[in-house]
């Protein structure tokens, strides 16, 4: 099975609409993180295939792209769907051995957002519309909404499928075309993608998939003069270099950027369902998610009850082979992202907080670790402050409703952050005074394509999802018509 999944000839370059070499003939490895081997060789593009694939793009954007009726993107991207739909069983397993993530999670959660994602942007096609805006009696004045260009996405490897499709799905509905650079950890499904996009009926240099390395491959794309976006999903280092790389031809520029978001928990509410909540709010993807709960703040009355019950929970994970279904937490994606959570867990031990449960390597083959509860934790620790991105849980007593909103707001990040209270009054007034893109009561964790995604400071700025996608890829023309009074 592994042999007709990981075939070496699929992985080389897709670049207007061939699989090609890279130009420099080099390749790198992608591993198993359940295993730590090698799953496959990819090509690894340069910046001189980074140039190819642009030129592509454009010549496609240029011509039968951009020839093409709305309706028609439309139906392309939906039958791109019916296709994902027929391989999905492939496309899971693909994910799973190549991220680590559980492939009955895949199924359950990823590959229906990839799917819901396309119909929804496929529908909205032919919706892009202008307005017409009376300004003066000597005109007809309106506006056209046109597609920006030649897109640049660059996304992370903790949700491959999905945030590829967050930005391939509404940038081609809008008529842009597409140079992707998936993680150099996590190339895999990006090609099969783009591959069932030709099978589709897309012409050739609407997607362009290139894998390749971030300093080289990533920072071409940023710096390329003829790309006029780039959306970027990663960590908030790489989301300043961007910002820096697309000032040379003041490229737009949209950034999904990390998080340390709160989940706060009042007596008041159904404790139980936010407990089990708070669990799967930070243990879900193995705590690889940029809204993960990994903050979660307790009222001090129900504290050591909260602490004892997420211990239990964390001690009832099945940490295991991805490819299980019955695996609810795979490993982390690399053994450098282990050796960092290991790192952070080291940190908060030394910084006086409390390990009620995990803290160490779980086996010694593939990159798992344990999830984790911390305790006594000081809202000023390092491990209360910064992005661990890992199956790594601090729990945080506050007193009342300023300290809870004191101590969640305390960070750098503002993605996301989640309440439970049974008081609709407190619920309203935490919406209003939480600094985060998005704030969840009496649940923690849902998005929905409908729906605005997105963060603020070092969250990143701009929104997915949703109308506001259409904004990042179209910009409104206006067409001032000398009528004559
Ligand atoms: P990363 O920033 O290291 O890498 C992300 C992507 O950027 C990769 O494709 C990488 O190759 C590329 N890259 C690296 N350096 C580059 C450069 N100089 N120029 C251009 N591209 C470059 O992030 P990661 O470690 O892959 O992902 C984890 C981070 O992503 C976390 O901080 C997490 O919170 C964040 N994240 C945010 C969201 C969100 O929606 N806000 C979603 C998922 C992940």
């Amino acid at each position: 099975m592994l042999d007709r999944v990981i075939d070496s000839d699929t992985h080389r370059l897709l670049i207007d609409g061939r699989r090609v070499a890279a130009l420099s003939g080099r390749t790198f490895e992608t591993l198993n993180p359940a295993t730590g081997q090698v799953l496959a060789r990819v090509a690894e593009a340069g910046v001189e295939d980074i140039d190819v694939a642009v030129r592509s793009a454009r010549a496609a954007f240029e011509g039968p792209w951009g020839q093409m009726k709305a309706s028609e993107r439309g139906a392309l991207l939906l039958r791109l769907a019916e296709l994902i739909r027929r391989d999905e069983a492939e496309l899971a397993r693909l994910e799973s051995l190549d991220s680590g993530k559980p492939v009955s999670a895949i199924a359950r959660q990823d590959l229906p957002a990839v799917l819901d994602t396309l119909t929804y942007y496929a529908g909205m096609a032919d919706k892009i519309n202008g307005q017409v805006i009376p300004a003066r009696p000597d005109a007809l004045t309106y506006t056209v909404r046109e597609p920006l260009g030649v897109v640049g996405a660059i996304i992370p490897w903790n949700f491959p499928l999905m945030i590829g499709m967050w930005k391939i799905a509404p940038a081609l509905a809008c008529g842009c075309t597409v140079v992707l650079k998936p993680a150099e950890l996590t190339p895999l499904t990006a090609l099969k993608i783009g591959d069932l996009a030709l099978e589709a009926g897309f012409p050739a240099g609407v997607l362009n998939v290139v894998p390749g390395f971030g300093k080289v491959a990533g920072q071409a794309l940023v710096d390329h003069p003829d790309v006029d976006k780039v959306t970027f999903t990663g960590s908030p280092v790489v989301g300043r270099q961007i910002l820096q790389g697309a000032a040379g031809n003041l490229k737009r520029v949209t950034l999904e950027l990390g998080g340390k978001s709160a989940n706060i928990i009042f007596p008041d509410g159904d404790v139980d369902t936010a407990v089990k909540a708070a669990g799967s709010g930070i243990f879900f993807n193995t705590g690889q998610v940029c809204s993960a709960g990994s903050r979660i703040l307790v009222h001090e009355s129900i504290h050591d009850a909260v602490v004892e019950r997420l211990a239990a929970r964390a001690q009832s994970i099945r940490v295991g082979d991805p490819l299980e279904t019955s695996t609810a937490m795979g490993p982390l994606v690399s053994e450098a992202q282990m050796n960092r959570v290991l790192n952070y867990i080291e940190i908060g031990r030394n910084e006086g907080a409390s390990v009620i449960t995990g803290g160490a390597r779980h086996g010694s083959a593939g990159y798992f670790v344990e999830p984790t509860v911390f305790a006594g934790v000081h809202h000023d620790m390092r491990i209360s402050q910064e992005e661990i991105f890992g199956p790594v849980a601090v729990v945080i007593p506050f007193k009342d409703d300023e300290d809870a909103l004191r101590i969640a707001n305390g960070t750098v990040y503002s993605l996301a952050a989640g309440v439970w209270t049974g008081d609709i009054g407190r619920a309203h007034r935490f919406t209003k005074r939480l600094k985060a893109g998005t704030v969840w009561v009496n649940t923690y964790g849902p998005t929905d394509i409908r729906l605005p995604w997105g963060g603020a400071r070092d969250s990143g700025f701009g929104r997915e999802h949703g109308e506001a996608a259409i904004d990042n890829f179209t910009e409104p023309k206006v067409i001032w018509i000398n009528t004559g009074r």
